[in-house]
């Protein structure tokens, strides 16, 4: 392990140091919350437009971290003398440089890799193609951003031989610090499309920005058929090597041909003179042009076609994703069994603790032994040791020959086993129960095996909620909102179908501002599950009042009657002065104060001194259509009239909101202190932020195959005849699962192989039937009732209803399971 004293951290920074001890940094950290090795690492207090990282000094102090970089006269005075302190102008800017600077200290070759889509899967196969060979320092899943990218290069150690770090940019001017930071050797260009073109004019404009990564290198890799891309390198780096992929005949690799054989793509390429084919383990035309830089990258390396041949075979989904399902036992498993690497270790304990707060919760893990690391075994386990101690496991089971060599150093009850058979062997002994389990292994110690032993397999329908693309979706409105704006998270109605406690723990880790939810019991449901972030409860009842109080769930007030019966109780029973949201009614015609109530609202909260007015806000009747855009001003225009009355009348300052999803997107004027995000969050918008991405898939399979002659009926009613001699599959999900018996009989379909089957005959209480004929298609192959690639939107179109009907019928029955990519 490299380490750094405080005065090369401050001299890389341009930094003021304040010493009061010798201790040394080993490990960046800017998120409070991922802790470990506390003594080793440098904390740099980032102000984002959610978080300061200036509020956790203290905390941090108290965990043991003993560097610090604070922006000038942050030092707080009551701990100054507990660590070193580096004081800079600007901490973002400090960890650039000090990214920088640990970079300059090595000379390998370094790929930098840009474009728009594609980077983080190249970069991970180039690194499971070449990894065992050499020792690969790169980012860690696609940490590619101004602060990602400094992170990345802090992986580069005495070990490593090469790097690959990806850079990705939203705005003009970003690329030029990347490049610093990251200088690398070699190129790697993937594509260029749409993703954060809204900041500049042009395609070619965003393109010159990117190819700003490219300035100092000697080599340059790209797809030549991309044209405009082709056009700018050849005039841009007349000087520089450039190597191109393509189908155009001009491409260093070229692809002759493609051609599907049993789920597998074989590429038919040619490089200088030789032609060979590769097979890879996908179909999908992403795969393919992914494949291409990858193996264009090894030939320039030195790699022969026939090495590259033996290699590719291997290739797995860099999904990576991490599954979290319903165990047996009441455990809950989080499936990570593609790789085990230390970055990718530290990515799932955090996952693990994040989905275990619920109280009561036991935190488990299986782990197999670390592979391709590039760090030395005697130093990397006690490295895993310390990460596990810190993360508060409560149990360990470790497979694999350096697991077993270094188990003296892992301080938990623990046991140990050489090979996953015999951990296997032993499963039944251990007796999970109630724990939330991380099984994490290299993909050679196939711990596939483990997890099927642990889940539970009831019924095979299952809702899966990407939760990295929740929280894309959510970080995309914040940029929306901007920096002053708060954000409320709406999770009523088990978070729009999707589950709650999960949701609102993901929620509340990305530090939303306030939950809202629709009766006392849900709230009380995450407050026992240990969800701390302020929750709204947006219909409160009388019942509930006192439960309320207890478990500090803050009401809407949206009429006299409530507003009395509450305080009375709040009066009576509440020791603190209890924050309200007042809700007033602009057009929506539903709840909330008229205009004309106002005064008397005004002179009544006067009177209530164990109420505080916390918000006041309204609802939009009509914000995604630009139909009703002038009702919306006038909504608007209202809204702002009653609340200065009220902060007049009331002489107190309060929260005001009244955007939803879609009005966030088309209403910026009307953003005020707070917005609350509902069906944003799963991606479903009027379409002004691009590229919001699919949260829920709903996903089953084909139970059983049967052939069915010409002319007879499927199922009951014996509506559903077929004209010709037929192959229909059964799928267990029905109208109970919540699939609406509206899609009946070809009005609705299910993805199966990438392709459309219609439903055919009436749709049953747990299963359905669809027509196979036209496609190819076995028992047991997955159907998609709704996800990425066959939107939800177009279920809504056929049923005359909106994405949140549908999602709030999915019942619950259907397990859900949620993952990270
Ligand atoms: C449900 C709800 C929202 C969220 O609406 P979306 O259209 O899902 O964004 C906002 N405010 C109130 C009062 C709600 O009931």
């Amino acid at each position: 392990m490299i380490t750094y004293s405080p005065e090369q951290i401050a001299e890389a920074c341009e930094g003021h140091l304040v010493k009061n001890n010798d201790s040394v940094v080993a490990r960046l950290l800017i998120d409070s919350r991922s802790v470990y090795d506390a003594a080793e690492s440098l904390f740099i207090a980032l102000s984002g437009n959610k978080h300061d990282g200036h509020q956790f000094l203290h905390q941090l102090v108290r965990k043991g971290v003993r560097n610090f970089v604070v922006r000038k006269g942050r030092i707080p005075a009551d701990v100054a003398e507990e660590a070193n302190w580096i004081e800079v102008n600007n901490p973002v800017r400090a960890l650039q440089q000090i990214g920088a600077w640990h970079r300059s200290r090595f000379q390998i070759p370094v790929l930098g890799i840009t474009g728009s889509n594609g980077k983080t899967i190249v970069k991970e196969w180039i690194t499971q193609m070449m990894g065992s060979d050499v020792f690969i320092a790169r980012s860690p899943r696609s940490y590619n951003s101004q602060i990602g990218v400094p992170f990345s290069v802090w992986h580069l150690n005495e070990t490593s031989e090469l790097g690959i770090f990806e850079a990705g940019i939203s705005m003009p001017g970003e690329m030029r610090l990347l490049q610093e930071i990251i200088r690398p050797t070699i190129g790697l260009f993937t594509t260029l499309g749409q993703a954060h073109q809204e900041n500049f004019s042009s395609l070619e404009e965003k393109l010159e920005e990117k190819m700003v990564l490219f300035k100092e290198v000697d080599t340059i890799l790209y797809d030549c058929d991309q044209a405009l891309v082709d056009e700018r390198m050849g005039t841009m780096f007349p000087e520089k090597e450039l190597l191109t992929w393509g189908r155009a005949e001009k491409a260093t690799l070229q692809l002759l041909s493609e051609d599907e054989v049993n789920d597998c793509k074989h590429l038919m390429l040619r490089w200088g003179v030789d032609t060979f084919e590769v097979v890879i383990p996908y179909t999908d035309q992403v795969s393919v042009e992914n494949t291409l830089p990858v193996v264009l990258f090894m030939l320039y390396q030195g790699y022969s076609p026939e090495q590259i041949i033996e290699k590719i075979g291997g290739l797995v989904p860099v999904a990576m994703r991490m599954e979290q399902k319903v165990g047996i036992n009441n455990n809950l498993v989080i499936n990570d069994t593609y790789n085990a690497d230390f970055t990718s270790l530290e990515v799932a304990l955090d996952f693990l603790v994040q989905q275990s707060r619920k109280k009561g919760v036991k935190r488990t893990v299986i782990l197999s032994d670390l592979l391709q690391t590039g760090i030395p075994d005697y130093d990397l386990y006690p490295l895993v040791a310390t990460l596990i101690n810190e993360k508060q496991i409560d149990r360990l089971v470790g497979v694999g020959p350096a697991m077993v060599r270094y188990a003296s150093h892992f301080h938990l009850p623990s046991s140990f086993y050489e090979t996953t058979e015999e951990m296997l062997e032993a499963l039944s002994t251990f007796h999970f129960r109630g724990e939330a389990i991380l099984v994490k292994g290299s993909r050679k110690y196939s711990f596939e095996r483990i997890v099927s032993r642990l889940e539970l397999q009831r019924h095979a329908t299952v809702m899966e909620i990407n939760l990295d693309a929740m929280v894309h979706n959510l970080n995309r409105y914040r940029r929306s909102l901007g920096p002053d704006t708060r954000l409320l998270a709406m999770v009523k109605a088990f978070s729009y179908g999707s589950g709650s406690y999960e949701i609102a723990a993901a929620l509340q880790y990305q530090n939303v501002d306030y939950l809202g939810v629709a009766f006392a019991d849900e709230g009380v449901e995450l407050r026992r599950a240990g969800i701390a972030t302020p929750i709204i409860v947006m219909n409160p009842e009388e019942k509930s009042f006192l439960q309320m109080l207890d478990y500090n769930l803050e009401p809407e007030i949206y009429g006299f009657n409530v507003l009395e019966a509450f305080d009375a109780v709040a009066r009576a029973e509440a020791s603190a002065v209890i924050p309200v949201h007042i809700k007033v009614d602009t057009g929506m015609n539903r709840m909330g104060f008229l205009e004309h109530e106002i005064d008397e609202l005004a002179d009544r909260l006067r009177r209530m001194p164990s109420l505080r007015v916390k918000s006041v806000f309204s609802h939009l009747a009509g914000s995604d259509d630009q139909a009703h855009d002038a009702f919306t001003f006038q909504q608007i225009k209202k809204f702002k009239t009653i609340c200065d009355r009220l902060k007049k009348e009331l002489d107190t300052e309060f929260m005001m909101h009244i955007l939803n999803s879609a009005g966030i997107e088309r209403f910026p004027e009307a953003r005020f202190d707070m917005a609350r995000l509902g069906i944003g969050l799963y991606g479903f918008g009027p379409g002004k932020i691009e590229d919001l991405r699919n949260v829920v898939t709903l996903k089953s399979y084909i139970s059983h195959i049967k052939p069915v002659p010409g002319f007879e009926t499927i199922g009951y009613g014996r509506v559903g005849m077929v004209k010709r001699d037929s192959r229909i599959g059964v799928v267990p999900v029905g109208y109970a699962d919540g699939l609406n018996r509206h899609l009946s009989n070809g009005v609705g379909k299910m993805m199966v192989n990438g392709r459309l089957a219609p439903i055919v005959g009436n749709i049953c209480m747990d299963m359905c039937m669809i027509d196979l004929t036209d496609i190819q298609a076995e028992e047991g192959d997955e159907v998609i009732v709704f996800g990425d690639d066959y939107p939800l939107t177009n279920l809504a179109r056929q049923l005359e209803t909106i994405p949140y009907e549908i999602l709030t019928s999915i019942s619950r029955r259907v397990t859900r399971v949620y993952y990270k990519e």
